[in-house]
C-alpha cells in the first residue's frame, strides 16, 4: 500500500508523483490510458499564460515560480532518462495588443521582463513574419516546451523509481470510501488502495467527485490545433496575434493553436477549426502556406473559473485531495502547483501561499 494514490497521469500527477517521490514517499499512480495521452500530450507548450497580465494574481504567482523552475527540471529530466524535454529559451512576441498600457505596467509591478520593441527588432528575428507591423510586445525570457517530449521524460523518470508504482490502463471507476474516509480506488482491473487519493485527473475530475456530491467546477473545453512540416528557421518564437498563436519546434515544425471550445466531452475535430487555424497560420506567417499540414488534433483543457486551480483537501473527506483546474495553462503551471500540492501532503512549508487555491468557499 502506497502513502498515496494518484488518478490521472498527466502532467500535473506526473509531476506531483515525482515531487511526492522527492519527499522520500511511496506513490501509486493510475490513469485509464497510458501516461500523457490527453491535454498533456495535446497541448502547445508556451511556458507562459497567454497575455499573462489578463491573469489574476494566483495564476502569476504559480507561473512565475514554475518558469524560474522549468530550466532546471528540464536540465533534470533529461539526465535521468535521456529523454530531451526541448524547452527552448527563446522569448515570444505579442503583436497588435490593445491593452499594451495595462501589459507593461503589469510588467513592472510583478517584475516580469517585458518592453515594447520595434520592427525592426521584430523582422530582424522573424523574418518570415507577415508585414506591416510597426512594434511589438517582447518578453525574452518566455520559453517553450515539446510537451510529448516532456509527458515521455516524466514517465521515464517515475518508472525508474522503486517508490513509484504505475497503472497503466486502470481506469478508475470509483473512489472507495469508510464512513466519509477515502482509502483508494476501484479500478477496470481492482482496487487499488493507499494513504492518501488526489484526484489530477485534468478535465475528468469534476466527473470523479460527483458520486460524493461534490461539485468541483472543472468542466472540460476543448482546444483543437495544427502542425506544419515547415524547414528549420521559418519560425524562430512564439509569436501571439488576435487570441492566437505560433510555436516551432527545434526540428523546423511549427504548431498553430488553437480553438476554445465548450462542447462538453466531444474531442472531435472539425473542418471549420481546420479552416480557421490555417487562415490564422497563413496570415502570421505568410509563407507557411508552401509546407504541409502534418496533423490536425484536439484536446480538453481542465477549465476553471479564472484559470486558477484547485489545489488541496476535499472538504467533508478525509483522506481525498485534489489538483485541477489549470485550464489553459497546466503545463506552464505545473511544477508550482504541483511542488506547492507535494508541500502540504508531506507537511513541509509550502513554497507558495495556498490559501487562493483551496477547495473551501470556492466549490
Ligand atoms: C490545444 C491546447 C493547447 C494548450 N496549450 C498550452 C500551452 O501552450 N501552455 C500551457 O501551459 N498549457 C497549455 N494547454 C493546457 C494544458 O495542456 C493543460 O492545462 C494540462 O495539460 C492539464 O494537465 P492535467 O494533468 O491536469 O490533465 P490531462 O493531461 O488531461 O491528464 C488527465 C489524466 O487523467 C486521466 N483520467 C481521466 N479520467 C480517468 C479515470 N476515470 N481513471 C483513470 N485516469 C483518468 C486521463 O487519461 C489523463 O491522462 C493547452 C491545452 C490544449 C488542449
Amino acid at each position: 500500500m502506497s502513502d498515496f494514490v494518484i488518478v490521472g497521469a498527466g502532467v500535473i500527477g506526473m509531476m506531483l508523483a515525482r515531487e511526492l517521490v522527492l519527499g522520500g514517499a511511496t506513490v501509486s499512480l493510475v490513469d485509464r490510458l497510458a501516461c500523457a495521452q490527453e491535454s498533456t500530450w495535446a497541448g502547445g507548450g508556451i511556458v507562459s499564460p497567454l497575455y499573462p497580465w489578463r491573469y489574476a494574481e494566483p495564476v502569476t504567482q504559480l507561473a512565475t515560480w514554475s518558469q524560474s523552475s522549468y530550466l532546471h527540471l528540464s536540465q533534470d529530466l533529461q539526465e535521468e532518462t535521456g529523454c530531451d524535454p526541448e524547452l527552448r529559451q527563446k522569448g515570444m512576441y505579442m503583436v497588435d495588443v490593445e491593452d499594451e498600457k495595462e501589459a507593461l505596467h503589469w510588467a513592472t509591478a510583478f517584475n516580469r521582463p517585458m518592453q515594447k520593441v520595434d520592427s525592426s527588432h521584430l523582422y530582424l528575428r522573424e523574418e518570415n513574419f507577415c508585414n506591416g507591423y510597426s512594434s511589438a510586445l517582447w518578453m525574452p525570457e518566455v520559453c517553450s516546451i515539446r510537451n510529448p517530449r516532456l509527458g515521455q521524460a516524466l514517465r521515464e523518470s517515475l518508472v525508474k523509481s522503486s517508490n513509484v508504482t504505475l497503472y497503466e490502463h486502470h481506469e478508475v471507476q470509483q473512489l472507495l470510501q469508510r464512513k466519509g474516509i477515502i482509502y483508494g480506488v476501484r479500478t477496470s482491473q481492482g482496487d487499488i488502495t493507499g494513504g492518501k487519493t488526489i484526484i489530477t485527473a485534468g478535465a475528468w475530475s469534476g466527473e470523479l467527485l460527483k458520486p460524493l456530491n461534490v461539485d468541483l467546477p472543472v468542466e472540460p473545453v476543448k482546444g483543437q490545433m495544427m502542425i506544419f512540416n515547415a524547414p528549420v528557421g521559418t519560425v524562430n518564437r512564439v509569436i501571439l496575434m488576435a487570441g492566437r498563436y505560433v510555436i516551432p519546434r527545434n526540428d523546423g515544425r511549427i504548431l498553430v493553436g488553437s480553438t476554445l471550445e465548450f462542447e462538453g466531452f466531444d474531442k472531435s475535430t472539425t473542418k471549420q477549426a481546420y479552416d480557421s487555424l490555417y487562415k490564422t497560420a497563413v496570415s502570421i506567417i505568410p509563407s507557411l502556406a508552401n509546407y504541409n499540414v502534418e496533423h490536425h488534433w484536439s484536446g480538453l483543457r481542465p477549465g476553471s473559473p479564472e484559470g486558477i486551480p484547485y489545489i488541496g483537501d476535499v472538504p467533508g473527506y478525509e483522506g481525498l485531495a485534489v489538483n485541477a483546474g489549470q485550464f489553459r495553462n497546466g503545463l506552464v503551471l505545473a511544477p508550482a502547483s504541483t511542488r506547492l500540492h507535494a508541500d502540504l501532503l508531506l507537511g513541509k512549508e509550502p513554497v507558495i501561499n495556498p490559501v487562493a487555491y483551496r477547495l473551501e468557499g470556492r466549490i
